[in-house]
């Protein structure tokens, strides 16, 4: 390929880099992207500094010189030079790469790097001190979501990854491990495989995200240990005003000041299982997590195809019985046709000269020449253990779909090498790659919004929501690509919207798309489980039996832990008493109003 970027980073050079088994297919993701990239990298800052609400700049600067005494010179940077998106392993930490409103509104003031959660302790005594708003993350990497920026304009990001990201221990006869927060998914893996352990991560499609980071944003993988919050085991957590706490067994001090040999065994303990309230909240700054580990075992992907859409409700009543009885092993992932061209790497152009979204013939069409055949509906599914049982469930398997007229059977083997079957095998027995960046070739300097509703693993309800995306799709002139990760009482139905990040008019619907999604569903009774920064007061506000019983509960744990309101105001619509009813909350149209100018910022 002709114009080579610049290397991505290793992970021998930096953190958050990326393995040396994956360096050249890194180098080629990053090449295509930049190759539909008409953007320029940076345009000039017309804003400046963005400050703290409410914060003069003497005082700023004051507080910035008082936190530079805390943590070193070096370790506190201000967020004044051009804003640079970058891509996936070369992310920003100044601001959201992906940005639906103007590039400079979601920013923060300044980026903060604590070394040890002493100087976690440090930054949050600091931000009561001076009033400053701060918004911590991991790696940052939470694409889709917000990445790396604050709710709040102008808070400072303490960005933990970069110091903290020791592995602290692997436990080869517990299979569980204890990790920093600036401990990726590759480099878990790589240590696991460096020391020869029999053990499996739980990655994520793309392998750069934080392993805490992702459980407290409760995100999910693919192996049976995919659902990330559930396989945790006990946390220390910096509280709002600086008290530091082990959950769980941790609070027990084990024998003579060391920690307590259960911490990683045994997840409630005794009295209120907190853990949860630390996960999607901003009620503390988790500095260290514990995870499980899956014993490695003997697995099997492979594809099933459906020929007609209309077979949709049917495909999902089949999966249900195969996941509660636990024939499916993991979260096998249902997804539309449409898919198999996005997951080429191929851009929209290849397959469709207009503009509007690709129309379904066009897709048969195309669908028709590829590996998958003229389908509709295509399953990825690996199965776990030894080869006689994997065959055994996989003849169960197929007699259940069996129901379903015209549905094909494939193994990686009946598939070509470059086959998007091949990458999931990979991710479905722990083992973190890169492929699912391809997605992001189909329009030129493309970013993307993930719509991510609940329902339960039933045709009808299924049917409700995906017609919901079918016809608001259409409405906003967007092409829908559901992937929808199945088990046995609910499915995450999960749409990637993707806009060129340089048209106000794509990013203003997509926006407006987002909220008719959300409203529309909420009023069949679905809600997400997980939304983008902007979006985090609408969803909040879906969840609101009992008058807002569930958010007036939130509000009191903030309160009571946080009555500054310091730590990332704003998150996941949980608003401290400072800011409530002062008009932060981004509500009905307010985001795609702001598409292309105006503040998300009032005063406080
Ligand atoms: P990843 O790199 O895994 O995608 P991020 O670092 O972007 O994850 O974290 C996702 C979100 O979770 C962040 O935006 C932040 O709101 C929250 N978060 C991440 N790490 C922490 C942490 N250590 N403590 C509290 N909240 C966190």
């Amino acid at each position: 390929m002709s114009n080579r970027q610049a290397p991505p980073p290793t992970l021998a050079e930096k953190y958050s880099g990326v393995p040396a088994r994956l360096a050249a297919i890194a180098q080629d993701a990053k090449d295509r992207l930049y190759s539909h990239k008409t953007a320029p990298d940076s345009v000039p800052r017309r804003g400046g500094l963005r400050l703290p609400p409410d914060t003069s700049r003497e005082a700023f600067d004051e507080a910035i010189a008082a936190l530079k005494q805390e943590l070193g010179q070096a370790n506190v940077v201000l967020n004044d030079k051009p804003l640079v998106d970058g891509w996936y392993l070369e992310h920003p930490n100044t601001h959201d790469a992906f940005a639906v409103i103007d590039q400079e509104e979601l920013v923060s003031s300044a980026i903060a790097y604590p070394g040890s959660t002493a100087e976690v302790q440090a930054v949050v005594k600091w931000a009561n001190k001076f009033a400053i708003p701060i918004y911590p993350i991991s790696i940052g990497r939470n694409v889709g979501y917000g990445g790396s920026a604050p709710r709040v304009p102008g808070a400072v990001v303490v960005d933990l990854g970069r110091r903290m990201n020791k592995i602290l221990n692997i436990d080869a006869e517990n299979a569980s491990c204890m990790v920093e927060p600036g401990v990726s998914y590759f480099a878990l893996y790589e240590e696991i495989q460096k020391k020869k352990l029999p053990l499996w991560i739980d990655t994520p499609d793309l392998g750069g995200g934080s392993v805490l980071g992702n459980a407290i944003d409760r995100g999910v993988g693919y192996t049976p240990f995919g659902d990330h919050f559930a396989n945790h085991c006990g946390m220390e957590v910096v509280l709002p005003n600086g008290e530091l706490l082990r959950t769980g067994m941790g609070a027990l001090p084990g024998k003579n000041g060391a920690d307590n040999p259960t911490w990683q065994s045994f997840q409630p303990a005794y009295g209120p299982y907190s853990d949860g309230i630390f996960s999607q909240s901003n009620f503390g700054i988790v500095c260290q997590m514990g995870f499980w580990l899956m014993r490695e075992t003997g697995h099997q992907s492979y594809m099933i195809t459906f020929p007609r859409d209309e077979d949709f409700p049917n495909i999902v009543e089949a999966i249900r019985p195969l996941a509660q009885k636990g024939i499916l092993g993991n979260i096998p992932q249902l997804r539309h046709v449409a898919q198999e061209l996005n997951v080429t790497g191929k851009p929209k152009s290849h397959w469709y000269a207009g503009t509007s979204p690709v129309p379904r013939e066009v897709i048969q069409k195309h669908a028709a020449q590829m590996p998958c055949g003229d389908c509709s509906w295509v399953f990825y599914g690996t199965q776990y253990g030894d080869e006689t049982s994997i065959n055994s469930q996989l003849e169960i398997i197929k007699s259940a779909f069996s129901s379903i007229k015209g549905f094909k059977f494939f193994l990686p083997s009946d598939l070509p090498p470059d086959h998007y079957l091949h990458s999931r095998a990979l991710v479905c027995s722990g083992v973190p790659v890169l492929r699912e960046l391809d997605w992001l070739n189909w329009k030129p300097n493309a970013a993307h919004l993930f719509f991510s509703p609940i329902t339960p693993t039933r045709g009808e309800d299924a049917t409700v929501v995906h017609d919901i995306n079918v016809r608001l799709h259409q409405k906003y002139a967007f092409d829908l690509f559901p992937t929808l990760c199945v088990a046995g009482r609910e499915m995450h139905y999960i749409t990637n919207i993707i806009y060129d990040r340089s048209s106000d008019d794509e990013k203003r619907r997509a926006a407006a798309l987002m909220r008719e999604l959300i409203s529309e569903t909420a009023r069949e009774g679905y809600g997400e489980y997980r939304t983008h920064i902007l979006f985090a007061d609408q969803v909040a506000r879906t969840y609101n039996w009992n008058n807002n019983a569930l958010m007036r509960f939130n509000e009191t744990i903030k309160d009571a832990l946080d009555p500054n309101g310091i730590l990332a105001p704003g998150r996941n619509g949980i608003w401290p008493k400072k800011y409530r009813g002062k008009g932060w909350e981004l509500l009905g149209d307010s985001v795609e109003k702001v598409v292309g100018g105006g503040t998300i910022s009032p005063k406080l």
